[in-house]
């Protein structure tokens, strides 16, 4: 019996911007009585089903952007006789789903990495169950990835993970839900050895694939101190410095390494963290800015963010203490208006961004947003090719609406333009060749017009192009410049590296 772990994709690129770090780790996880997992990557090259015989074992991760492509890769690896496993968050919020229309014969729900070697040896077995529940595994258990197995010269940046859970609530993320809100932080010890291991093989670039790295606020310490709750004050102190352990220790490896994470705004007013994350190599983080309007953020649960001046200011602390920020908004809310579009292109310049991405609203599963919509419709949701809107992800792709909801104002066709639009002018060439001045060398500006570029293609043309003409297109053009942006990232090998002292 062989093992086969595949990534879903729509689009395979021939390279890939970030390492799908589920696939390694459940690697790592697979038991070595049956050998090493053959894995499959889509966003590389797309599954090759004769790669599947009578007996083997079929491991799909997926999210609810990849359910339709996942579900096609499970119902062919059962035609060929494979056993066939989903897993993912996808799953853990509709259990009964891949196994209607994905050719499950079992699912993991919760997190995969402890629960994986009970499924192999029941495959092995012939006896694996319909169900089996990882839970939330604690931070200490979080397993290393294989990055032995990973293929050379494909991705432009690896992926660790330091912590899991978000003590947020925004209302059109699952994370909190499905993670939790109880920040499970990994050992220092164990992060560090991963990244020297990548950095050993040649990854200078590495993502702190986190749901959120700054899980104590300022104010979450005020707070505790003002109520006088000793027991949360100690314990939101502990992780604090567990994260500025963290930092101390990435600080020591080698000065060409680059990390980049995901934070909250309010990172901004902890000059302190935003010094400590500076010389830890961490270069810049994706920031959720969503909306430049108080009305919108108060729309998401997400008031702890600020509008105006202020956002602007905020943004820019950043880049004062060095760190480049992606800035993620979201375009659709209720409370948008025509005005909102040009007020975020103008906002996304002003407050010196040095990438943005511009996503339409769409209510995931397991958000607040998805239960509030689902039910408006009161148990009789529209219907696409016979599926209900409520059930997107089942929808064809090219028959999929392009916004759920319908806005008060404006038609789901002038949002997606105005999306597009704001796009586009923030990837305008010349604005793209201005920001490029955050790097120093000419060949540095030129990688990084590459690599906006690339992005753009990577993300706008192919999340909000209409036509499959369009997306085909981007693929192409994705594909052709994936490849020299790649050996851009890649870094001289360093097989003596050391793991630092703690
Ligand atoms: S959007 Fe970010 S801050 Fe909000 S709950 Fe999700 S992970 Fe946390």
């Amino acid at each position: 019996m062989r093992v086969h772990l595949v990534n879903p994709s729509l689009s395979s690129f021939g390279v890939g911007v970030i390492t799908p770090r589920w696939l390694y780790v459940l690697a790592a996880a697979t038991p070595p009585e049956v050998g090493d997992p053959v894995l499959v990557d889509e966003g590389i090259e797309p599954f090759d089903p004769a790669t599947v015989q009578r007996g083997d074992l079929v491991g799909i991760g997926i999210h609810t952007g990849n359910a339709y492509e996942g579900y096609q890769v499970g119902r062919v690896a059962r035609e060929r006789g494979a056993t066939v496993v989903f897993g993912g968050i996808h799953p853990t919020l509709y259990p009964e789903e891949p196994r209607a229309l994905g050719g499950a014969h079992a699912v993991v729900t919760g997190d995969g990495e402890a629960t994986w070697p009970q499924v192999v040896r029941d495959a092995l077995a012939g006896t694996v169950q319909e169900r089996y529940d990882g839970g939330r595994v604690n931070g200490a258990s979080f397993l290393a990835a294989r990055w032995d197995l990973l293929p050379r010269n494909k991705y432009m940046w690896a992926s660790v993970q330091t912590l899991r859970g978000c003590p947020k609530h925004c209302s059109f993320c699952s994370v909190w839900r499905t993670d939790g809100q109880q920040a499970r932080g990994r050992t220092a010890e164990s992060v560090v050895a991963e990244i020297v291991e990548l950095r050993r093989i040649g990854f200078r670039f590495i993502a702190l694939a986190d749901d959120n790295f700054y899980p104590v606020t300022l104010q979450d310490l005020a707070m505790a101190r003002r109520r006088a709750d000793t027991r949360r004050l100690d314990e939101l102190t502990a992780m604090r410095e567990e994260r500025f352990d963290l930092m101390r220790r990435l600080a020591q490896l080698p000065n060409d390494m680059v990390f980049f994470t995901q934070i909250t705004m309010e990172a901004a007013e902890d000059e302190e963290f935003l010094a400590a994350m500076k010389r830890a190599h961490i270069a810049g983080a994706l920031v959720g800015v969503e909306s430049v309007t108080p009305e919108g953020l108060k729309a998401i649960y997400k008031d702890f963010n600020l509008v105006g001046d202020a956002l602007a200011d905020r943004l820019a602390m950043f880049r004062k203490h060095g760190l480049h920020v992606l800035g993620s908004f979201i375009f659709g809310l209720p409370t948008d208006r025509a005005e909102t579009f040009a007020a975020t292109a103008e906002l996304a310049d002003r407050a010196d961004l040095t990438f943005a991405q511009f996503v339409m609203l769409t209510p995931f599963p397991g958000t607040v947003d998805f239960d509030r919509w689902e039910r408006s419709y009161g148990g009789t949701p529209p219907e696409v090719d016979g599926i209900p809107i409520t059930r997107h992800w089942l929808i064809p792709r090219e028959h999929r609406p392009r916004l759920y909801a319908p806005h008060p104002t404006m038609s789901a066709e002038e949002v997606r333009l105005r999306t597009q639009a704001v796009w586009d002018e923030f990837y305008a060439i010349g604005r793209v060749w201005k920001r490029s001045r955050c790097v120093r060398s000419l060949k540095a500006r030129l990688a990084f017009v590459l690599i906006s570029k690339l992005y753009r293609q990577m993300y706008a043309n192919t999340g909000i192009a209409t036509d499959s003409a369009r997306m085909q297109h981007a693929n192409r053009w994705a594909r052709w410049i994936g490849v020299p942006c790649q050996r851009l990232f890649a870094g001289k090998p360093m097989p003596e590296l050391q793991v630092p002292a703690a």
